[in-house]
């Protein structure tokens, strides 16, 4: 199951990864790029993950220092109860304005600004300023309903702050051996929206896929 979900997740990753090169080749000037980070500190709520999302963003945290996580853990505990939106994402490294786990970053991170869903739009205010505009009129979008409906092929979703608790459970972190473990809420059968998704106008080229 494990080595199936990897596998649907790499081929999800690998057709978002074509969609969103093949506008950023017709738009050398995308705005999304290293140091924008505004969908980052526009989360709605704390991002859900799958299992394999959160196995693959694991690799990614694993790699980062024991201050920086203690940092996360902290972020991810203050954000849980809080009860104003939008959110910054706990993960982001907000000097730098960078994802310190880029690669390994959920597929709703990777198909912000370059996926549309119905009802919902576009989601970023500055790309939904220039399809007003009429200046991404040539774009082909990607079709978020078809994005969801795969991930919901990966099985339930968890908060990060569910994942991450359960991780450290299971691992050597300073200080925190000996935590009380919280009880497990399972996983939830749908995926939440897991950014700000304003109503916005929709662009008329959609993929299918
Ligand atoms: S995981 Fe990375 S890309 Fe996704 S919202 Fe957080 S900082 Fe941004």
């Amino acid at each position: 199951m494990t080595t199936l979900c990897l596998t649907t997740l790499s081929r999800l990753q690998h057709d978002i990864d074509e969609r969103v090169q093949a506008i950023r080749e017709a738009h050398p000037d995308w705005l999304c790029g290293k140091g924008c980070a505004g969908c980052c500190r526009r989360l709605a709520e704390i991002p859900q993950l799958t299992a394999a999302e959160w196995r693959l963003l694991r690799e990614g945290l694993a790699a980062l220092s024991p201050e920086r996580l203690q940092a996360i853990s902290r972020d991810l505990g203050a954000l849980v109860g809080q009860p104003w939106r939008p959110i910054v994402c706990p993960l982001l490294d907000q000097t730098t304005n960078a994802c310190p786990v880029y690669a390994q970053r959920p597929v709703a991170c990777r198909t912000y600004g370059f996926y549309v869903q119905r009802n919902r739009g576009l989601y970023c205010h500055e790309i939904e300023a220039r399809v007003t505009d009429g200046n991404l009129a040539d774009v082909v979008w990607g079709n978020h309903d078809s994005i969801d409906h795969r991930l919901a092929g990966l099985g339930g979703t968890r908060p990060l702050n569910e994942w991450f608790e359960r991780w450290q459970l299971n691992s050597s972190f300073p200080g925190m051996a000996g935590k009380p473990v919280p009880p497990d809420q399972g996983l939830r059968a749908t995926r939440p929206i897991s950014a700000e998704r304003p109503l916005c106008p929709i662009p008329s080229a959609i993929s299918s896929s």
